[in-house]
């Protein structure tokens, strides 16, 4: 009988020889140390805790033992910090037994900046024997608790050792999380930072929003309810619930939109300008087209709010009475109003192009969710955001102008012209320059640009670039 090398023994049901589940170290017995030792329980881990008080250190997961730190870091090849950067200090006693030992270090600060290096720099400082790996610190005990979720499932992590981090991504791979590799201990500031995240990517578009909001409401209350008061002595003050609020939310909405669009018009120009794509845009610029998702979803927010607004009209007190006061009038006097087949044509026009601009824009929203982009191809993505995006600028504009038809030419009251006209100054500009860039000779260079193209004029070393 003889035994091919690449067959596997098998032992009988029951004789064979389990393999022996792997020991890791736990340093703290807080929430976060009990929360992760259940969760390393639960995935075939043995686990040990060091701490302070062994014997009193309150109930452990099943299963787990608790010594002094000394002990149990001498027990296993891999260690995790679960206490709070200011107690590191007791670790350099800890020397002799760490050194070679993969430490991961969890810990978070209360806020930004409180140290000038990372914790787990300062701890690398600490103990230089050992190899820190930064990891599972965007994690929350309770999250850890409640093991891997779909929203909540990667863990980055970063070091300087390829193997401490290929060991730490294993334990991560085992407790059935996703290891995203960070690069080196140098991005640790970054990852700590992290959890002390404020909806960074929303807070400029949302300060856009409040300021344009707040503008063009003062904007449509001087010039709707303030100029009647004054000039004609009536009182329009109950139109800033529906009338005005329908006023702001669509000029709102139009002007976010374009700015969801400008950036990339610019940065085209710019390109066509420097002759290259390797150079970096303006920082303004660059922060500006990383929030341009955002721009793009509160302006859906802002122009669903017009639709539903625009629905109500039939049924407000106000419309219904100028309706019946209308017709009462009508027959009173004799008179009936002539049916206007251009008022027809107008009416009907704006509202059919206001219902696709909105149909385009939902989409637009609806393809820049995670879930549905990443079922887009590339080419999907970018025909659907960029090409039916200018599209619903187009249809939104053009919405914008049949409202205002013949109203440009009215004068204004307080030399204050309507508000929908200011909303269409940034989508107007923002056709013209796309129409531009869309000219077969600027297209043509743009696109070679984009495809690696320079200009020869770019002689000297310092024109060159950077790769964006
Ligand atoms: P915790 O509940 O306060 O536990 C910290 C543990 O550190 C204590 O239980 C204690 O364990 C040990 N400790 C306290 N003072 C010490 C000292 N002077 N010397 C040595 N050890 C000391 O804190 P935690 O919430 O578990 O957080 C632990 C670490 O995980 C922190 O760095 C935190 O930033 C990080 N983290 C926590 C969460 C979370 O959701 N809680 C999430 C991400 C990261 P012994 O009594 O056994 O010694």
């Amino acid at each position: 009988w003889e035994v091919k090398p690449e067959s596997v023994s098998l032992y009988p049901l029951g004789t064979a020889a389990a393999p022996e589940q792997e020991l890791l170290c736990i340093f703290g017995t807080g929430d976060f140390g009990r929360s992760l030792g259940q969760r390393l329980l639960h995935s075939g881990y043995r686990v040990v805790y060091g701490s302070r008080r062994p014997h009193s250190c309150g109930p452990l997961p099943q299963g787990a033992q608790a010594m002094s730190h000394e002990a149990a870091a001498q027990l296993a090849s891999l260690v995790f910090l679960c206490i709070h950067r200011e107690h590191y200090d007791f670790l350099e006693t800890l020397t002799p037994q760490l050194q070679g030992k993969v430490l991961v270090d969890v810990s978070n600060n209360p806020k930004k900046n409180l140290y000038p290096e990372a914790n787990a720099e300062c701890l690398q400082r600490l103990i230089p024997g050992a190899h820190v790996v930064k990891a599972f610190n965007t994690l929350s005990a309770w999250a850890l608790q409640n093991g891997p979720s779909d929203a909540n499932r990667q863990v980055y992590l970063c070091g300087n050792g390829a193997e401490a981090k290929q060991a730490v991504a294993e334990v991560a791979t085992k407790l059935g999380f996703a290891a995203l590799d960070k690069g080196s201990l140098s991005a640790a500031k970054e990852l700590e930072d992290f959890p002390l995240q404020l909806f960074p990517e929303w807070r400029m578009p949302l300060y856009v929003a409040v300021g344009l909001t707040a503008l063009i409401f003062v904007y449509v209350v001087i010039r709707d309810v303030v100029y009647a008061f004054v000039e004609q002595g009536k009182d329009n003050s109950f139109r800033i619930m529906v009338s005005l609020a329908n006023k702001v939310f669509p000029i709102v909405s139009l002007i976010m939109l374009s700015l969801c669009y400008l950036p990339g018009v610019i940065a085209g120009f710019i390109q066509l300008y420097r002759g290259t794509k390797y150079r970096r845009f303006p920082d303004w610029l660059d922060r500006w087209m990383l929030c341009r998702k955002q721009l793009g979803l509160i302006a859906l927010g802002f122009a669903f709010l017009h639709m539903v607004y625009t629905l109500i009209i039939p049924i407000r007190y106000y419309v219904r009475f100028r309706l019946s006061a209308n017709t009462i009038s009508q027959i009173r006097e004799n008179r009936t109003s002539v049916f206007d087949t251009t008022t027809a044509w107008r009416t009907d026009s704006y509202y059919s192009i206001g219902i696709l601009g909105f149909s385009l824009f939902l989409l637009l929203g609806i393809t820049s969710l995670p879930s549905v982009s990443n079922a887009l191809s590339w080419r999907e993505f970018s025909f659907i955001q960029s090409k039916l995006g200018y599209l619903t600028v187009f249809f939104c504009t053009l919405h914008t102008y049949l409202y205002g038809w013949s109203g440009f030419l009215r004068p204004y009251k307080w030399y204050m012209p309507p508000a929908y006209m200011l909303s269409l100054v940034l989508p107007s500009v923002l056709i013209v320059l796309k129409l531009l860039l869309l000219l077969p000779c600027v297209d043509r260079s743009l696109t070679r640009i984009r495809q690696g193209w320079e200009r020869t004029d770019m002689q000297d070393g310092s024109e060159k670039p950077l790769l964006t």
